[in-house]
């Protein structure tokens, strides 16, 4: 029997249901949410997962507005950008989509962002409260949805001893805090590229989170039997078979699926609730904005 399938598109849904009410709430106090996209160059995915943020906030009556620059844009510029955005009352929430064309400063940018419009939970202030402790500002997207995706079937992860792969300030980073914070109370390692010895860390862990975007790092027998499998990475291989070329796959080989007692699929597990709690972060920055 294959694992529990910790399904992103139907978790997602059910989020985007809950903030519907809260949006009709703006609405009526005049305020409906509104989220501005910034997006630099023309990385193909990126173009992908903004129109996906976009055809989200249509769905739930938030409003966007997407601003295209460029690829030879000037640093000056994108940060002139960011600040007509931080100064416009009009809007809500801020993002700047990654990644932003080579040798641009990113963090620079992220810190540029007013933390109450940063609904991406990047900005210093915004990860300096997550360090707290303090879990009820805008929280970084992945890590908020994987928490969010392990809430929803209930899984008690107290003592669990947790394994998150990769340490980047957007996922794995934040994801072993969230995962270690108190209501969550798993205990945490935190494996990355000079980490020796991965696979034993892995054979150990109730629970693995993986975002290292390497195809399938993770191989199935690396999984303890009954442990809960959270696969972050898409990753795109070449594939002669399938008609586009090429195939998605996560970071953990899809066979952990017959070892696993719940497991993410890919795509259709992460990537939902990402947007998700975009959405959410949205709302609760438009909500906060106008909360006297
Ligand atoms: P990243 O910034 O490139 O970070 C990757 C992390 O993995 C780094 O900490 C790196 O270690 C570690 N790593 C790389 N190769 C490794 C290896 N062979 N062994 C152990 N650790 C290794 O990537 P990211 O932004 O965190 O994203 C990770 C994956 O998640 C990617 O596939 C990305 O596409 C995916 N992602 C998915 C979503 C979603 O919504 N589903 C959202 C964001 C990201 P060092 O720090 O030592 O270099």
């Amino acid at each position: 029997m294959g694992a529990i399938r910790l399904d992103g598109k139907v978790c997602a849904a059910k989020v985007e249901t809950s903030l519907i009410s809260r949006i009709q709430t703006l609405v009526e106090g005049g305020k409906s949410p509104h989220l501005a996209v910034v997006i630099v160059g023309d990385d193909p995915a990126s173009h992908v997962y903004v129109k996906s943020k976009e055809r989200a906030c249509e769905r739930l009556g938030i409003r966007s507005t997407r601003i295209d620059l460029p690829a030879d844009t000037s640093f000056d510029k994108v940060m002139a950008t960011v600040d007509s955005l931080n100064q416009d009352p009009d809007i809500d929430g801020i993002l700047v989509q990654s990644p932003l064309p080579r040798g641009m400063d990113e963090l620079a940018i992220t810190d540029h962002i007013l933390p109450e419009k940063d609904v991406d939970g990047f900005h210093p202030v915004n990860l300096g409260r997550l360090v707290q402790g303090r879990l009820d500002g805008l929280l970084p997207c992945t890590p908020a949805g994987v928490m969010h995706l392990l809430k929803d079937v209930e899984l008690d992860l107290t003592g669990l001893k947790a394994v998150v792969l990769g340490r980047s300030r957007i996922v794995g980073m934040p994801m072993a805090l969230l995962l270690a914070a108190r209501g969550a109370d798993a205990t945490v390692t935190v494996v990355h590229s000079r980490t020796s010895n991965i696979e034993a860390h892995c054979r150990d862990a109730d629970l693995i989170v993986a975002a290292v975007g390497r195809p399938e790092m993770v191989r199935a027998e690396w999984v303890k039997p009954g442990a809960i499998v959270v696969d972050v990475g898409i990753n795109r291989v070449e594939d002669s078979f399938n008609e586009r070329g090429y195939r998605l796959c996560g970071d953990v080989e899809a066979a952990a699926d017959s070892i696993a007692s719940y497991m993410t699929p890919v795509p259709g597990g992460v990537g939902p609730m990402t947007i998700a709690m975009l959405m959410s972060n949205t709302v609760r920055a438009a909500e906060m904005r106008n909360t006297p």
